[in-house]
């Protein structure tokens, strides 16, 4: 035993260090760095915080919301409206974050394009970003910016917050179609929203797995990349069963990553899996048509 360590480059002490290095991993549920990224989150969050102290503020059960005095008459419709994406959410992924979750609104989408190095779409009117739900203004996109049934069917309130609770469930292990998928999936099953243009029919050229997982942001056809995220999402729910997609979800809270944590769920192979996803959604998933849109 003493040869052996002495072998070692540092001798006793690097062996203890490595014992302890070991202990603490293996102690820690998950890929290490999942241990870290809610602290990260959390210091993103108090940053954002901090920086917007001088606007209003308006606490319900589960949302802070922040907003300026141009949208004072839009914080109570906001606010139904968080609370009313609650419930679908947090049932659907059978997690609720703890505290409340804040919600930015931006008076106008300049003000929401420069935030915090937000490089999104520049039609989109809410993004989850540093742990932060950031919305833009019901004024400055809805007809009838007094409908609060309206807010509550096409408002992103209800998508936003499905990233914000995986990222709090899986700490920072999903790709970003996988959270695309989920968060359309929830707001499909609550509100029945989709995405439907004449750019994403799933009946033609579509885009593979391998891209998808490569870089999901880039691909330039984003609204066909979207309606494949929910399809793959959708496929798990719909002809495997709610309880497959909580059985993925748990995987990714274990740190599995999402393309192994599909195959050890419904038993398949990945090609496979993207092979079943792509002819259910031919057979199933709306596609654009003239007549219906
Ligand atoms: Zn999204």
């Amino acid at each position: 035993m003493r040869a052996f360590i002495q072998m070692i480059p540092g001798g006793v002490p690097a062996v203890i260090g490595l014992v302890l290095a070991c202990l603490f991993f293996s102690m820690i549920p998950g890929r290490p760095q999942m241990w870290l990224y809610p602290l990260v989150r959390q210091a993103m969050q108090l940053k954002i915080d901090y920086q917007t102290k001088d606007m209003l503020a308006k606490e319900t059960p589960h949302f802070i919301i922040k907003y300026t005095e141009n949208d004072a008459d839009m914080v109570n419709m906001v606010a139904e409206a968080a609370e009313a994406a609650y419930e679908p959410v947090t049932a659907a992924l059978n997690y609720a974050p703890g505290g409340r979750a804040l919600i930015l609104v931006y008076s106008d989408r300049q003000a929401m394009k420069k935030a915090y190095g937000w490089a999104g779409d520049a039609s989109a009117m809410g993004f989850y970003w540093g742990g932060v739900i950031q919305i833009l203004s019901p004024k400055a996109w809805m007809k009838n910016s007094q409908s609060t049934n309206e807010f509550i069917a096409t408002g992103p309130i209800a998508h936003e917050y499905t990233h914000l609770v995986l990222d709090h469930l899986a700490k920072g292990n999903y790709s970003r179609w996988f959270t695309e998928g989920l968060a359309q999936y929830v707001e499909y099953k609550a509100n029945g929203y989709e995405w439907v243009t004449v750019d994403n029919r799933l009946t033609g050229k579509i885009y593979t797995m391998d891209e998808m997982d490569a870089d999901f942001d880039e691909l330039p056809n984003q609204s066909l990349a979207y309606r494949q995220s929910l399809a793959a999402v959708r496929y798990i729910a719909e002809v495997h069963g709610d309880a497959k997609l909580n059985q993925v979800l748990n995987y990714l809270k274990a740190g599995v990553k999402v393309d192994r944590a599909i195959e050890k769920t419904l038993r398949m192979d990945y090609a496979t899996y993207e092979t079943m996803v792509n002819l259910w959604a031919k057979g199933n998933m709306k596609q654009y048509s003239k007549n219906a849109n």
